[in-house]
């Protein structure tokens, strides 16, 4: 990257007259005297005027200015997934898939649909569950959707005054919001100082009143909740169902499944499990998991194998009995098409041991990260963590150094910052997610460097307060940045 071309627009880099391009008089001129007056132009568009190596050197830059995967190591925890095998993208743009139109008759993409029922299936056998619809288009629409299919059996039942959810204080935000986007009301639930939920805290929540209680396994904190067959059963006892967010899906791979802990409801993120990368906000998909009894309420589309002796029919629900209980539609079809076709090239490719193996690798990485640092940053709770873990900044606090201040200094040796300041349980939260898929040498590396960064902390914390050093955009005001982002470069 040429720091010359940091931080400008194309504007700031024209000058009058210049130009890369040349066009012959077409003959247009006489038309566009018959246009009427009212609709032409009477200023100059402004345009940035510039020759052709300056535009090329521009869009460059600007390209290289991003930090992606592909650029460096991405410790992001909560997040997941990361590098995202290139043969899935190819999957997902082939042009038989990618040309479909989704009002095409059901005789005309039989291997579309073919697809959408090889990874319902999948999901169901990793997942524990009975069926699975795969329209939600992201985790938080995979929880309004869950939660909906569990308000759908309280009312079939008869059972009105089942309007309380419970959520661990550990959980995610999008959980308590997507409860209230349920027209649910939220009650929390402590967490125990070893990070798991209190089970004594929760039996006195419970009564007629609760629809669901929701999970996350391993919880946001990297930690396996080991209770969830007890919790499960005293959920059960009162009526209530038990709701498993999927998010953190991945050290489970292969190993266990939600269903056979006792959830009877979950969503997967295919964007953190299932290979797509998610940056910048999407696509995404969330995909949502029911236990046998339960799959009437699901939203439709909804694919079937038409007969069982016609084994190769795939039909869609206008052309099936119509499910009378079914939510109906969440999203516009069969949700985000291409991310599930990544997901099913993901799955195929590493198979039922290549799926556990990813999710063993990654909680042997994040352990190994967390202990070859626990000297200089505060382990948050001194457990074995699964695939991410949760630092509550550096030990030695008397220096002032913050984990912004680590996160910002990390910019400088090229690694993406962790995620930080959540889980909100910490003050100083830094999380940290490796992933199966780095190498020794790059965690070395990357521990070699936090290792300084601790050192400097002690020696020479101007340096690290003061980073980074060699960024763009250095420390944004991030809530003016949020709250005012200026869009455009023109006063318009
Ligand atoms: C990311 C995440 C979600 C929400 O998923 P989105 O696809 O971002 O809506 C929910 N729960 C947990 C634990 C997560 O990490």
């Amino acid at each position: 990257m040429n720091r010359k071309y940091y931080g400008k627009v194309i504007f700031e880099l024209s000058r009058p007259g210049r130009t890369g391009y040349h066009l012959d008089s077409n003959g247009c001129e006489e038309h566009l005297a018959t246009l009427p007056d009212n609709l032409m132009r009477h200023s100059p568009l402004r345009l940035p005027e510039v020759d052709e190596p300056t535009v090329v050197r521009h869009y460059t830059n600007m390209s290289a200015n991003n930090f992606g995967v592909d650029s460096g190591f991405y410790p992001l925890g909560s997040c997941t997934m990361k590098y995202n095998p290139k043969i899935n993208d190819e999957m997902a743009t082939i042009p038989e898939f990618a040309n479909l139109h989704p009002l095409q008759p059901a005789d005309t993409v039989q291997g579309a649909l073919k697809a959408y029922n090889d990874l319902q299936a999948m999901l169901c056998e990793i997942g524990g569950m009975a069926e699975f619809t795969l329209n939600p288009y992201a985790g938080a629409h995979g929880e309004l959707t869950g939660l909906m299919v569990i308000r759908a059996y309280h009312m079939s039942r008869g059972d009105h005054n089942r309007t309380k959810v419970i959520v661990p204080d550990s959980a995610h935000g999008t959980n308590p919001a997507s409860a209230a986007v349920a027209g649910l009301k939220v009650v929390e639930v402590k967490s125990l100082p070893d990070g798991t939920v209190d089970i004594e805290a929760l039996r006195s929540l419970l009564d007629d009143t609760v629809a669901a209680v929701m999970m996350t396994n391993p919880n946001t904190v990297g930690l396996f909740e080991y209770s969830i067959p007890e919790i499960a059963d005293m959920v059960h006892a009162a009526g209530a169902l038990m709701y498993y967010d999927g998010a953190n899906l991945n050290p489970l791979l292969g190993i266990a499944r939600p269903g056979d802990m006792g959830f009877d409801v979950m969503h997967i993120n295919l964007h953190k499990t299932f290979s797509t990368p998610h940056g910048g906000g999407g696509p995404g998909s969330g995909p949502v998991g029911v236990r046998a009894g339960l799959e009437k309420f699901l939203p439709n589309p909804v694919v079937v194998r038409k007969k069982p002796a016609e084994d190769d029919y795939f039909a869609l629900d206008y052309e099936i009995e119509h499910r009378a209980e079914s939510l109906g539609r969440i999203s516009a079809w069969l949700g985000n098409f291409a991310v599930e076709l990544r997901a099913l090239a993901y799955i195929l490719s590493l198979g039922k041991d290549g799926l556990a193996m990813a999710g063993s690798l990654a909680t042997l990485n994040a352990n190994y990260v967390k202990e070859s640092l626990r000297d200089l940053y505060k382990v948050a709770i001194d457990r074995v963590c699964k695939h991410e873990f949760v630092f509550d900044g550096l030990i030695d606090k008397s220096t002032g150094v913050t984990t912004l201040d680590v996160a910002k200094r990390l910019l400088d040796h090229g690694y993406h910052a962790p995620t930080i300041y959540f889980p909100l349980l910490f003050h100083e939260s830094l999380m940290i997610e490796p992933t199966e898929t780095e190498s020794k040498e790059t965690l070395d590396e990357f521990i070699a460097v936090m290792r300084d960064i601790a050192r400097e902390a002690t020696e020479t914390p101007d340096i690290v307060k003061g980073a980074p050093h060699d960024c763009p955009v250095r420390r944004p005001d991030d809530t003016s940045a949020a709250l005012n982002p200026v869009v455009t470069y023109f006063d318009l």
